[in-house]
C-alpha cells in the first residue's frame, strides 16, 4: 500500500542538524494495524507527514502502491493522489473552528467526487455517535467528540489508509478505546492503518508494531 525506502528527513536548527528521520525503510499493507511506538522527539510524526506526501524526504522515496512517489508529483496532484488514498488524523485534530461538526467532516469532499456529501456525514455522524453535535462547532464538543469528528473527517472519502498522530495523546482511557475499536473496526473492513504513539495502550490493537528510537525504526 505505502512504502518507505531509506527515508532520511533532517531539520538543520542554529548551529545543529537533527536528523528525525534516520534511513527508515518500512511498508504498509492492506489489512494491517501498524503501530509505530516511540518517545517524544524520535520522529514520529515525521514519519507519518513524509509517509502521507505532506513532507519532502530529504532522502529516500515514499511509494503509493508500488508505483507513485508522491513528491514527483506537482502539489495538486499530489494532494489528489493524497486524498484518494490515505486519511489523516493530526494529533491536534485541526478542525475548522467556525465550522459545524458536520461540515467538518464535509470538507474531504472538496477535493474528491464521490457520494452525497450529505449522506455521507449523517452516516459518520451516526457511526461515530455526534447525532447530537451535529451543529456544534468544535468549541463546544469535548475533546472525545473532537477527535471523533476528525476520524469521521478522516474517513469521508472512503480512504485505503488512516493516518494517525497520537490519537488518543488528549482522551481518558474510555475515549481512547472507543477511538482505537473505531479504527480496529475499520482494519477488519478492509482499511489499513499506521498509527504512531508514545503510549502503550495503542498497541494492544496493533496487528504489528514497530519501535522508534531517535530516528531510527526498531523491529519491535
Ligand atoms: P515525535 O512526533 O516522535 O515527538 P517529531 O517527528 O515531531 O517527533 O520530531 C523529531 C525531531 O525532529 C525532534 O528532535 C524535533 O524537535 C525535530 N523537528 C520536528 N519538526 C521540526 C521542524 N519543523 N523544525 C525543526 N525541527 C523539527
Ligand atoms: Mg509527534
Amino acid at each position: 500500500m505505502i512504502r518507505l525506502n531509506n527515508v532520511t528527513r533532517y531539520f538543520d536548527g542554529p548551529g545543529e542538524r537533527v536528523i528525525a528521520l534516520n534511513d527508515v525503510t518500512m511498508s504498509l499493507s492492506s489489512g494491517e494495524m501498524l503501530v509505530v511506538k516511540g518517545p517524544s522527539g524520535c520522529g514520529k510524526s515525521t514519519l507519518l507527514l513524509t509517509a502521507a506526501g505532506m513532507l519532502r524526504p530529504d532522502k529516500g522515496d515514499v511509494l503509493y502502491q508500488e508505483k507513485n512517489n508522491p513528491y514527483t508529483f506537482p502539489p495538486d496532484k499530489r494532494s489528489k493522489l493524497r486524498a484518494e488514498l490515505i486519511g489523516f488524523v493530526f494529533q491536534q485534530f485541526h478542525l475548522i473552528p467556525y465550522l459545524t461538526v458536520k461540515e467538518n467532516i464535509i470538507i474531504p469532499s472538496l477535493t474528491t467526487s464521490g457520494d452525497d456529501s450529505d449522506t455521507r456525514a449523517r452516516e459518520l455522524i451516526g457511526k461515530f455517535g455526534l447525532e447530537a453535535r451535529i451543529d456544534h462547532v468544535p468549541g463546544q464538543l469535548s475533546t472525545g467528540e473532537k477527535q471523533r469528528t476528525a476520524l469521521a473527517r478522516a474517513l469521508f472519502n472512503r480512504p485505503k489508509v488512516i493516518m494517525a498522530d497520537e490519537p488518543t495523546g488528549n482522551l481518558d482511557d474510555d475515549n481512547a478505546h472507543i477511538v482505537l475499536n473505531h479504527l480496529k473496526g475499520y482494519v477488519e473492513e478492509g482499511g489499513s492503518v499506521l498509527l504512531v504513539t508514545h503510549s502503550a495502550m495503542a498497541a494492544e490493537y496493533a496487528t504489528r508494531i514497530l519501535n522508534m528510537k531517535d530516528g531510527f525504526l526498531i523491529k519491535a
